[in-house]
């Protein structure tokens, strides 16, 4: 035991070194994979999104995903790709639709906020459902964008952005990215209010369809209010706006550290487990593939085709989980083909005569 907490300290140590090389994906077929974030300027061309006090907010986010990817690319391990670098039009779906081809390991959307009160302050969404009549009107404000593009209705088929509960069924497909996601909210909101003193207004969840659109932890930033003159001042001047991207550049740069890390100390169980196997009777693995609070139907056309998906309650969590077995090579392989199917955060729980046990234990058993 000694042993193995010393080699996970070298092993800490070392990991800032193959950082530098994508380690941090973990697996062998992302070894030599840069960590991608995209980039997201909201709105575009003949859709403005907010306007008030003569400026627009295309422009703002337009400038600001420019300094925060000029930032970003200082850094050789990391690759930016923009969903638009100029001032053009980008439907909703396309924009994710980039984020899942370039396999990205982030979704940054930048936007401004307005409001008829004097409001300020910035806030950061994550997908979810719409905690409160506030946050759903900031959602649908961002997703009315859907009436600009042509064929909407085939895009977004079923899809009221009036109906809060619209978003639903939606939420699911983030749901395994639901803790990555909230851990960039939080180091954003942490930079723009303790670095940049600016009003903190939180890390809130809504039904954003752009943030839907993606297979990967995604946040979008409401960056201030342009309804407000002080913010709409600070958002146009070039102090602003370096300051906000500065501070953006420097949260997802922290938050790529902390998965280094994190994914350090997975691969190290991984690998002090392997060779060992779980014989003992009443073992068993499935493999947990999301986790949320909405009760869905364990049918294999909500799951990606993966069958077969049992479910468990914990509180008001639902946690979903894929296969059951008594070996651990297998319960291995049942991870792989989540992984595949786009669970890229899918991991092996274990269990013993139906109560659940560390995947240690039951290796030991
Ligand atoms: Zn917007």
């Amino acid at each position: 035991m000694k042993k193995r907490l010393w080699l996970l300290s070298v092993l800490l140590t070392v990991v800032g070194w193959h950082s530098s090389f994508g380690w941090e994906n973990g697996n062998d077929e992302h070894r030599n994979k840069k960590f991608t974030v995209v980039l997201d300027a909201g709105h575009g061309g003949h859709d403005p999104g907010k306007v008030a006090n003569g400026v627009k907010e295309k422009d703002i986010a337009l400038d600001l995903v420019l300094l925060v990817g000029k930032e970003l690319e200082k850094h050789p391990d990391i690759k930016v790709v923009y969903t638009r670098k100029t001032d053009k039009f980008v439907n909703l779906y396309v924009r994710g639709k980039i984020a899942n081809e370039a396999e990205a390991d982030l979704f940054v959307s930048i936007h401004c906020n307005a409001h008829h009160s004097n409001a300020y302050g910035s806030e950061t969404y994550v997908l979810g459902l719409h905690a409160n009549r506030q946050n759903f009107e900031v959602a649908k404000a961002e997703n009315e964008v859907i009436y600009l593009e042509e064929n909407h209705e085939a895009n977004y088929a079923g899809y009221d952005i009036n109906s809060p509960e619209s978003i639903i069924g939606l939420t699911i497909m983030q749901e395994e990215f639901l803790g990555q996601s909230i851990r960039l909210a939080k180091l954003l909101q942490e930079n723009f209010s303790v670095k940049l003193k600016r009003k903190n207004r939180g890390v809130k969840q809504a039904g954003f369809i752009v943030l839907h659109q993606t297979f990967m932890p995604s946040v979008l930033i409401e960056t201030g209010f342009i309804t407000n003159k002080n913010e709409k001042n600070y958002l146009s001047s070039k102090k602003g706006k370096t300051e906000v991207s500065d501070n953006i550049a420097e949260a997802i740069i922290r938050y790529k550290k902390d998965l280094a890390v994190n994914t350090a100390i997975d691969n190290f169980q991984d690998v002090s487990n392997e060779g060992e196997t779980a014989a003992a009777a009443g073992v068993t693995f499935k493999v947990q593939i999301a986790a949320g609070g909405n009760k869905i139907e364990t049918k294999r056309y909500n799951f990606r085709g993966l069958e077969p998906i049992s479910m468990e309650q914990e509180g008001s969590v639902y946690r979903y989980l894929y296969g059951n077995t008594t070996e651990y090579e297998e319960a291995k392989s049942l991870q792989r083909q989540a992984k595949a199917k786009g669970y890229k955060s899918a991991y092996i729980v274990a269990y013993r005569n139906g109560q659940r046990i560390s995947v240690e234990e039951a290796l030991r058993l």
